[in-house]
């Protein structure tokens, strides 16, 4: 999964607190059995899973499910746990609708009462299968969670989409999925097509697993680029848009993504799909989304990504990313992440490779393939060693336990995210895997690099796509293997540490953090697309639309003031709020003994705030050290 994932509101209900004190002994009541267990045995029979996504307007796929049965007891579970997700993520308030039949009887279903994704009821003697009918009744609003379905495409993830019976692999699951979509709508997914009937569409079957791991993307306005004409297998770039003038791309645009499919191959010397499909939508409609998948990969970006793509160049890691994860996250997987089906909990705590390598390869590779310009790269980078410089959160939270984070706040907006981490395993995962990149190219006097681990640990059973599956042994053993050295004290103390920052990487790679009054080009062009104005660095706030604060550094000059997130600003110093005023006003209070004095909004109160700052502008730039060999600049070039 990508990094920015989409803001999701939370209302949290009142807690309760109990009373002690009690005079009698009371007997807590007894809990239900457990759900059974998943086993690795083939469930009988083909389940056949039809989904209608025709209707756009009320956002609502209605969903009719056979599922081959035996007589007595049974549970179906809707899914919990998403692939890629690493958390609970299944929308089980969306399912609604559910009837269930055998022969043409109802049977009464009963939810468990621990496990709210698990139905049970009992087979009539005789019933050879069972016919179900529901729906997902996806967003409607931006507020209920994530758009899935806009006038004119949809992103139909299987996960949302089927009852499953408890008791086996998803992997011995077989499914044979069919999908009705508007009139003269295009899609694209990794499943392979057994037939087709006016708008609808019957796939092959497939493991459940491989079905859950096959979305699709369709809509009115598509494009199709083949990236690897001449390679082992087929790669694909299917683009979606909101508008058929956003689907124009130059030759050179289209030249960089085949270079990433090349950049890929020689860095990990292996694929891992028999056909890979990209698909992208360019939409401000459309959720965000970035997620991998063995064959595939979900993802949606800015809709000019192409048309101005000079203005954007912070959504060209994208796709690498999520390629990155076909070999680092889907192929090799964490131990503790594979789980048997979608309802038996993961477990978090090797995403610092997962997500925190799989960040770093899609940075050096959109560099690499010209995605983005070296300069772009270095500005990347070292807007990310500034954001993880000012980290006061690793006093208390370990970078390993970050890894529970989407379990733990399921990625909701977050008050103070330099205090509570956030994700940081993603981020400063990658500033972690730059440090032993440089180290080993250090070490071996530039004979061998990281780029040597992704060969050796991604790099086997070439043209296979089943999970392989590793432990924090297995990724020191394999780093020994590249580079004799005390590897696991190298990542147990970058994974514990409660000082900072962590920045030997950059340095051994030949630059340092700096900062000037001045942003980069890449600074401010993230700034103007994502609508936000970084003054972290400096004041220690960020702010937002409607000029609210979108971020307040913990520790930092704002917050000793009291101001928060959610904060708007309306002045300072007497005018109104601006950005560029604002910036003005900082560089002016360097020759300036009086303090910066701002109007605060805070729900319906107004107040004043000073922050008595001197220092200037202050944006984070990467300054080459010319008494280090310029290994970063070796690492983003391309293989040749
Ligand atoms: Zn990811």
């Amino acid at each position: 999964m990508s990094l920015r994932a989409p803001a999701l509101w939370f209302f949290a209900g009142w807690a309760m607190l109990a009373t002690a004190g009690a005079a009698w002994a009371q007997t807590p009541a007894p809990l239900p059995p457990e759900v059974a267990a998943p086993q690795d045995r083939p469930y009988p029979g083909v389940i056949r899973l039809a989904v209608d996504a025709h209707d756009l307007r009320r956002h609502v796929f209605r969903v009719t499910e056979t599922i081959p049965v035996a007589s007595g007891a049974l549970t179906l579970l809707y899914p919990k746990w998403g692939p890629g997700s690493h958390a609970p993520v299944g929308r089980i308030d969306s399912l609604a609708g559910l009837v269930i039949r055998a022969g043409g009887q109802r049977l009464e279903w009963t939810r468990d009462t621990v496990d709210m994704y698990a139905f049970h009821l009992t087979v009539p003697a005789g019933a050879s299968s069972l016919e179900l009918e529901f729906q997902f009744l996806s967003p409607t609003d931006e507020n209920q969670g994530r758009i899935v379905v806009t006038p004119e495409m949809l992103n139909l993830q299987w996960l949302s989409v089927v009852l499953y019976p408890a008791g086996y692999f998803v992997r011995q699951i077989e499914v044979e999925p069919s999908v009705r979509l508007p009139d003269e709508w295009q899609f694209a997914t990794a499943l392979e097509i057994a037939s087709a009937s006016g708008a609808t569409t019957t796939f092959k079957p497939v493991s459940l697993e491989t079905l859950v791991d096959s979305p699709m993307f369709a809509g009115h306005y598509v494009k199709r680029v083949d990236l690897d004409a001449s390679g082992p297998v087929p790669v694909r770039l299917n683009v979606f848009a909101d508008r058929a003038d956003l689907l124009e791309a130059k030759p050179a645009q289209l030249d960089a993504h085949r270079a990433l499919v090349a950049q890929a191959y020689k860095l990990f010397n292996s694929h891992h799909f028999d056909h890979y499909d990209f698909l992208l939508a360019l939409s401000d409609r459309l959720g965000f989304i970035g997620l991998e998948h063995h064959r595939s990969s979900e993802n949606a970006t800015a809709p000019t990504y192409f048309t101005e793509w000079d203005k954007n160049p912070d959504t060209r890691e994208l796709l690498p990313h999520e390629f990155t994860h076909s070999w680092n996250g889907k192929f090799r997987r964490p131990a503790d992440l594979w789980t048997a089906n979608f309802n038996v909990p993961m477990r978090d705590s090797l995403l610092w490779v997962y997500e925190g390598q799989t960040q770093y390869w899609g940075y050096v590779l959109s560099a690499r393939s010209g995605l983005v310009t070296k300069e772009q790269a270095l500005d990347q980078l070292a807007y990310t060693a500034a954001i993880f410089s000012h980290r006061p959160g690793r006093e208390w939270r370990s970078l390993e336990d970050t890894t529970n984070e989407p379990i733990v706040a399921g990625r909701q907006p977050i008050p103070w995210r330099s205090w509570q981490r956030g994700v940081d395993y993603y981020s400063e995962g990658e500033l972690i895997w730059i440090d032993a990149d440089t180290l080993i190219r250090e070490l071996s006097n530039g004979q061998k690099s990281l780029d040597d681990f992704a060969r050796a640990f991604f790099g086997v059973d070439d043209g296979q796509w089943v999970a392989k599956t590793y432990t924090f042994d297995d990724v020191v053993a394999a780093l020994n293997a590249v580079q004799p050295y005390d590897w696991a004290a190298f990542l147990h103390a970058r994974l514990d540490r409660h000082d900072g920052p962590p920045l030997d990487g950059l340095a051994r790679g030949g630059y340092r953090l700096t900062y000037t009054d001045t942003a980069s080009d890449y600074f401010k062009k993230l700034e103007a697309r994502r609508k936000f104005s970084d003054f972290t660095f400096s004041l220690g706030f960020a702010v937002g639309r409607e000029n609210k604060l979108s971020d307040v550094l913990w520790g930092g000059r704002a917050e000793a003031a009291g101001l928060a997130v959610g904060t708007q600003l309306i002045a300072v110093n007497g005018e109104a709020y601006e950005k560029d005023r604002l910036m003005a006003m900082i560089t002016a209070a360097k020759t300036d003994n009086a303090p910066l004095e701002f109007i605060v909004k805070d729900g319906n109160r107004y107040s004043t705030v000073r922050i008595d700052y001197h220092d200037g502008l202050r944006y984070p730039h990467l300054t080459r050290d010319e008494h280090t060999p310029a290994r970063l600049d070796e690492i983003l070039a391309p293989r040749q």
